[in-house]
């Protein structure tokens, strides 16, 4: 019998469903090649939603997503929602397929392809074969942590505040998750905190190193927020996998993958609960949306993701990802990533390139 996934479309807004009818032909040509069985359920999700259901994450769509085997996310969000209530904004939707599919961490590759070395704003000897993985704990933190609030003090001043909390088993369970990725890569795992100033990432720090006697093929380095922030512009291949609290990962993870210079590459994972959640790092670019000019390649990447952390087919990931390589080599480019000499192609081509090399 041939094996069979049922994977939950979610294109969402903007460029979503642009980027996501390319990665569909993707999921549509590896069924052929692989011979498997994909049910690919679509249903909407942000400001689309919104429009036909009056909520950006409908109890169907999160049944969808819940008993499907991964989730395909395109972008959500846009200038039309911008006024609606907090709680019904498209962007909530991912903070409640997060939390319902109980996505505790978010893996990010920033790797920098040979034919795009030039992308970068960063030196070419500095970021060419750049390959990071930021592993952001996604779920727990500053973003999450009771009491918060703005409140009035006697004086009439008001104070705004936030907790940042963390239990042993939060860290416990994304440090794991650090050292398995870690252990598939180069086996070098860096551990970011404030440990320095922050009581919570003292702990984070203790714990992390107790979790890694379980794991002595894995060297472990610990290092500060703001030193890893400035490593990451001053020698970036130097990491391999680092880890870090949700906020911290926030803003890290933005940096690494800045330095392959075009957020239209970059796919990203969710991982934790039973079913996980794969999408695009980008947003839904409404300035470009409808005019063929989206880079569908994060999204195509994200499927490849998928194979590997989701079905456990690391050789599909591969393959995926020599396609795009081919494709860039021949100087095949969406307008994100044009330069001089180059040839410029819709999304649609994009996608069918890809679609090409897969099946050669
Ligand atoms: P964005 O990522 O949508 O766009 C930033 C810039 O990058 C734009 O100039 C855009 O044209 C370009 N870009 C992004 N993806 C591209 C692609 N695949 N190909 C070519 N160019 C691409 O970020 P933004 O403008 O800050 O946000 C737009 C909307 O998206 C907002 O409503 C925001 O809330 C939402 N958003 C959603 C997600 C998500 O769904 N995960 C993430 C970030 C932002």
């Amino acid at each position: 019998m041939n094996q069979k996934y049922t994977i939950a479309l979610l294109p969402g807004d903007g460029i979503g469903p642009e980027v996501i009818k390319e990665a569909v032909k993707v999921l549509r040509s590896l069924e052929k090649i692989l011979k498997i069985e994909l049910i690919l359920n679509e249903v909407p999700v942000g400001g689309a939603a919104y429009e036909a259901e009056g909520h950006p994450l409908p109890a169907n769509t999160l049944n969808v997503a819940q008993s499907a085997d991964a989730v395909l996310l395109g972008a959500v969000g846009g200038p039309k929602w911008e006024k609606i209530d907090f709680s019904l904004r498209p962007e909530r939707a991912l903070l409640g397929l997060r939390s319902h599919l109980k996505l505790y961490a978010n893996l990010r590759p920033a790797k920098v392809f040979p034919a795009l070395v030039d992308a970068s704003s960063l030196k070419k000897d500095l970021v060419d074969n750049l390959d990071i993985l930021v592993v952001r704990e996604l779920t727990g933190g500053i973003y999450f942590g009771e009491p918060r609030g703005v409140d009035t003090l006697v004086d009439g001043s008001r104070r705004g505040f936030n907790t940042l909390v963390y239990t042993e088993e939060e860290i416990k369970r994304i440090a794991r998750v650090a050292f398995d990725v870690a252990r598939k890569r180069n086996k070098r795992v860096v551990s970011v905190d404030k440990a320095n100033v922050l009581e919570v990432t003292g702990l984070w720090r203790e714990v992390v190193s107790e979790v890694h006697s379980e794991y002595d093929d894995i060297i472990l380095e610990h290092m500060y927020v703001d030193n890893c922030a400035m490593q990451l512009v001053r020698l970036p291949k130097q990491f391999d996998v680092i880890v870090t609290t949700n906020m911290f990962g926030d803003i890290l993870s933005d940096e690494a993958s800045m330095l392959t210079g075009s957020i239209g590459m970059l796919p990203s994972a969710s991982v934790g609960g039973k079913t996980a959640m794969y999408e695009p790092i980008h947003g839904s670019a409404p300035d470009i949306a409808g005019k063929g000019l989206a880079n569908p390649l994060a999204t195509i990447l994200s499927v490849g993701m998928m194979f590997k952390y989701s079905f456990g087919r690391e050789e599909v990931n591969h393959k995926i990802e020599s396609a795009v390589e081919s494709v860039l080599d021949q100087g095949i480019r969406t307008r994100d990533i044009l330069s001089h000499k180059m040839i410029e192609v819709s999304t649609e081509e994009m996608g069918d390139r890809v679609v090409s090399e897969l099946e050669k």
